[in-house]
């Protein structure tokens, strides 16, 4: 890396580290200096698919519905699980599993990685990753920080676990004030291309009522645009990562 290069770098971290502080729920920062100089880690992958991921599930009143319209499309996806829905829900867990979804690792608790003790946030994910491990049955290979902030414990302790972080490059934004299916499916489209990873989420609770309804509302016009321009829909495993 140039020194040029290491600069440019350092700026960009210090963008995302400042937007971060001055950004409410669910927003992770810089997204396009992210995505250029960390490709990988915002999801970038395969030119001829995108990845649909769900975040803050497994959810009784939600995740469901989202099972559905991806069956109905014949799509896969990555779901991030959070270990303390998992607990409350293990079948449902299973059930993603089952119908051929990837399931992925999104914490225990949902907090910012970066306003915790290393060691905290070492046992929150490797809980997290255990519960989604014994309720599905499947060994997850993915890691997405809550909020999409990653401290440098949480890198440290992804690594120790064999777990590979990923963010997104297109996101909804259902999480805000007068959401909806149009435009959470506007806000993902401007942004998606071949390679993208979608970022939407298939629960409320850590988002204000009616955001996961907003994304599913979503979810089937923007599957069936990825078939129409010859985009297979799938998980991360598929990515090409
Ligand atoms: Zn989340």
């Amino acid at each position: 890396m140039t020194s040029d290069r290491r600069a440019l770098t350092a700026a960009a971290l210090t963008a995302a580290g400042l937007a971060v502080m001055h950004a409410g729920p669910g927003i992770a920062g810089f997204g396009p200096v992210r995505r250029r100089f960390f490709p990988r880690l915002s999801g970038l992958g395969r030119p001829d698919h995108v990845a649909f991921t769900f975040d803050d599930g497994p959810d009784p009143a939600s995740t469901p519905a989202f099972l559905e319209v991806l069956a109905a499309h014949r799509a896969r996806a990555t779901f991030f699980l959070l270990g303390s829905m998992v607990a409350r829900a293990p079948q449902l867990a299973a059930d993603i599993a089952a119908a051929g979804h990837e399931v992925a690792v999104h914490g225990w608790d949902h907090r910012y990685t970066v306003l915790r003790h290393p060691r905290a946030v070492r046992d929150d994910m490797t809980r997290a990753r255990d519960a989604v491990a014994d309720a599905s049955g499947v060994v997850p290979r993915f890691y997405r920080p809550p909020y999409g902030v990653l401290s440098a414990g949480a890198l440290a302790a992804a690594r120790r676990l064999g777990l590979t972080p990923v963010l997104w490059s297109s996101w909804g934004r259902e999480w805000e004030a007068g959401a909806t299916p149009w435009s959470v499916h506007d806000t993902v489209a401007a942004g998606l291309a071949g390679g993208g990873c979608v970022l939407l989420h298939d629960s409320d609770c850590t988002s204000p009522a009616g955001a996961a309804a907003a994304a599913l509302g979503a979810l089937p016009r923007l599957l069936e645009e990825c078939e129409a321009s010859g985009l297979r829909a799938g998980p991360l495993a598929e990515h090409g990562l």
